[in-house]
């Protein structure tokens, strides 16, 4: 993507984030929005939709940096996917490794990459195109109960995930998965949310004296994501969704987190405010 969001926060202690954009792809308007009447999402997205009636996804990742380490979050789509796919899908590059290159950061230097799902959007980039793992140092960690459903047999469950890819990677994952939260670092956590996904989970980086900063995977996709209510079609469990949204954006925005939205292209840096029964996305 040739006008990827350059965003990068010192937030103390040595820790500081960068947000680095994986690239782009197209995803169909009405499946997003799920049960959200077109009505009322429509004019969010007039200038955006292209003649296949699908809106832009950015593949946003987070690459964090600790005292104790480096962590990246979301790996995207990934260079494996074929030229079938990534026409049906108008995938754009660059993928992670030269997207995080461009941002300074060599993928070698990677200690542990966590995922918040491992829908094809989120785990495609952790091989390179020839299979060598794409950051060789690193942990590789999802929730023990994402790798069960992801390589399950359950048809509605499997349709987003990319399993002969996932095979590839099993073993690699099965070594870092997490039950329940976690600390992968000190000062970086999972938390497990469920919702999207069965496994799905949640990014937390607590630096010392700073306000939390969250990647809540596509629990908060977009702005519009703010609405507890509005779901996507791609949620596999919408009830959990919606519960769970609720009790995390209050503590978002309670405790004034920043939160980064996993496929927002050009605002996807901002705050949760609560807005009658509801909350707002203000960008940053
Ligand atoms: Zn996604």
């Amino acid at each position: 993507m040739n006008e990827a969001v350059d965003w990068r926060r010192d937030l103390g202690s040595s820790f500081r984030v960068a947000l680095v954009q994986a690239g782009t792809f197209r995803s169909d308007a009405g499946a997003i929005f799920g049960p959200v009447p077109r009505l009322l999402w429509d004019r969010l997205v007039t200038d955006e939709l292209d003649d296949q009636h699908r809106l832009l996804q950015a593949l946003n990742c987070l690459l964090i940096e600790t005292p104790a380490g480096r962590v990246l979050v979301e790996t995207g789509i990934g260079d494996r996917i074929d030229e079938k796919g990534r026409s049906m899908r108008r995938y754009e590059g660059p993928w992670v490794v030269p997207a995080l290159e461009q941002a300074g950061f060599e993928p070698g230097s990677v200690d542990v990459v966590a995922m918040s799902h491992l829908h094809f959007d989120h785990a495609g980039g952790l091989l390179a195109a020839d299979g060598s793992r794409a950051f060789p140092r690193a942990r590789i960690v999802a929730q023990r109960a994402e790798w069960e459903i992801a390589l399950g047999s359950n048809p509605r469950l499997v349709a987003s995930y990319v399993q002969p890819e996932l095979e590839l990677v099993r073993d690699w994952g099965a070594a870092g998965w997490a039950e329940g939260e976690r600390e992968l670092l000190p000062g970086v956590s999972v938390v497990p949310t469920g919702g999207h996904s069965a496994g799905h989970q949640a990014i937390v980086v607590r630096a010392p004296g700073a306000a939390p900063l969250a990647f809540l995977g596509d629990l908060a996709m977009r702005p519009w994501s703010a609405n507890p209510r509005w779901v996507s079609a791609f949620d596999d469990f919408p009830l959990d969704s919606v519960v769970v949204k609720g009790s995390l954006f209050a503590e978002a925005a309670d405790e004034g987190w920043t939160i980064v939205l996993s496929h927002e292209a050009r605002h996807p840096i901002g705050r949760l405010v609560r807005d009658r029964d509801r909350y707002r996305y203000e960008a940053d």
